[in-house]
C-alpha cells in the first residue's frame, strides 16, 4: 500500500515546530498539523528571556513564526486541521481529520498539556470576565487594576512578574510556604514592590456580577475564610497533558506520556515530545531539542520499514 507521509508531526508548538524542521531536513516526507496557530504557548509568553542566541528578550509570537518558516523553509508542509484519532496499523499510521483519514510510517505527537483548573465555585462562570489563564494575553485590559494571581510554580512568578508591569497592585496566593518555581524566577516576585505574596493561602470562590468582583481566600495556616476584592483573576496551577488520541501507549502516573531517550513511547513508531511527554524540565528549549531527537529516531524507524518493504 502507498502510505502518505512519512512522518506526521501532531500539534505545532515549538516541539513540533523543531521535529517538523528536522525531519524534512533529514528527507523525510514531512507534514505537521496543527488546529490553531502554530507556535503553542511560546505565543503567549511575552519577552522570552531564557531561548539560547536571543541575549535580548524576543517575543514568544516572534520565535514561533521563526519556527515556522524555518520548518517551512526546509521543505516541511503545514496544515490546519483537527486530529480526531490516530490509529496504529501494521507498518503505518491512519491519522483521521473529519473530512479526511492519512497515513504515515511514524506519528511524532507533540499536543502539550492545557491549563489546570481549579475547580472552585465562580471560575467557569467569570472565564473570560475577569478569569484568566494567561497573563500575556488578558492582563492589559485590567492595566492599573487588582489582580490575582493564583499558582507558586514558574508560570505564576513568571506571569505574575508581567503582570507587576501593568499595575501596582498584584496579590499572589500559594497554598504552601514556599514557591515551586526555579529560585531566579521566585525571586523576580519575592523581591516586586508590585506584588503581595500570600503563602498558605487557597482561593475558594471568585464571585462578581457579570464580570469577577472579588474572591474568597483561605489562610490555610490561620484556618481562616475572608474575602476581597478584586478585578481580575489569574490562575497558573500546572497543566494537564493532551493524550485522548493516544490512549494505547503508556503513561506515568499523572499522565504524561513515557518515552525512551529516542522520545520513543510504547506504541512502535509513536514518538512524544514537549508538554505531553513525561520531563523533569519543560521548556521551550528542552521541546526544541526533543523535536530534533524525535525526527531523528524517527527518520531511522521509518529507513527500517521501508527496507522491510511494508509499501
Ligand atoms: P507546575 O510547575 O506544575 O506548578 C504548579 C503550581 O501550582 C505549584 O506551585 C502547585 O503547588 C500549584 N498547584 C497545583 N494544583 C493546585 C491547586 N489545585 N490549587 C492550588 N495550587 C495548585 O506548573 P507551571 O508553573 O505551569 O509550570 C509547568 C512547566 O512549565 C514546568 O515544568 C515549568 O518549569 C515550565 N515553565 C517554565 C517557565 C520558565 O522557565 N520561564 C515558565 C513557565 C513554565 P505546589 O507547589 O504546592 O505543588
Amino acid at each position: 500500500m502507498k502510505v502518505d507521509w512519512d512522518i506526521i508531526i501532531v500539534g505545532g508548538g515549538t516541539a513540533g515546530l523543531s521535529a517538523a524542521q528536522y525531519g524534512a531536513r533529514a528527507n523525510l516526507k514531512t507534514l505537521l498539523i496543527e488546529e490553531m496557530a502554530t507556535g503553542g504557548l511560546t505565543l503567549t509568553i511575552s519577552g522570552l528571556e531564557n531561548y539560547p542566541g536571543f541575549p535580548e528578550p524576543i517575543e514568544g509570537y516572534e520565535l514561533a513564526q521563526r519556527f515556522t518558516q524555518q520548518a517551512e523553509r526546509f521543505g516541511a508542509e503545514v496544515m490546519s486541521a483537527t486530529v480526531t484519532k490516530i490509529e496504529p496499523k501494521k507498518g503505518y499510521f491512519e491519522v483521521s481529520m473529519d473530512d479526511k483519514v492519512l497515513t504515515s510510517y511514524a506519528v511524532i505527537l507533540s499536543t502539550g498539556a492545557q491549563h489546570r483548573k481549579l475547580d472552585i465555585p465562580g471560575e467557569e462562570e467569570f472565564s473570560g470576565k475577569g478569569i484568566s489563564y494567561c497573563a500575556t494575553c488578558d492582563g492589559p485590559f485590567f492595566k492599573g487594576k487588582k489582580m490575582l494571581v493564583v499558582g507558586g510554580g514558574d508560570a505564576a512568578c513568571d506571569e505574575a512578574t508581567f503582570l507587576s508591569n501593568l499595575t501596582e497592585q498584584v496579590v499572589m496566593v500559594h497554598r504552601r510556604d514556599r514557591f515551586r518555581a526555579q529560585p531566579s524566577l521566585a525571586e523576580r516576585v519575592t523581591n516586586n514592590k508590585n506584588i503581595e505574596i500570600r503563602y498558605n493561602h487557597e482561593a475558594k470562590e471568585i464571585k462578581g456580577d457579570s464580570q469577577v468582583r472579588s474572591a474568597v481566600l483561605y489562610d490555610n495556616k490561620k484556618d481562616s475564610t475572608y474575602e476581597e476584592e478584586f478585578d481580575a483573576v489569574f490562575i497558573f496551577i500546572g497543566s494537564i497533558p493532551q493524550t485522548d488520541l493516544v490512549p494505547f501507549t503508556d503513561k506515568d502516573d499523572v499522565g504524561y506520556i513515557k518515552t525512551d531517550q529516542c522520545m520513543a513511547s510504547s506504541t512502535p513508531g509513536l514518538f512524544a515530545i514537549g508538554d505531553v511527554r513525561a520531563t523533569p524540565f519543560r521548556q521551550i528549549v528542552v521541546g526544541a531539542g526533543e523535536g530534533a531527537v524525535a525526527a531523528h529516531c524517527a527518520s531511522q524507524y521509518v529507513d527500517e520499514l521501508k527496507g522491510q518493504s511494508y509499501d
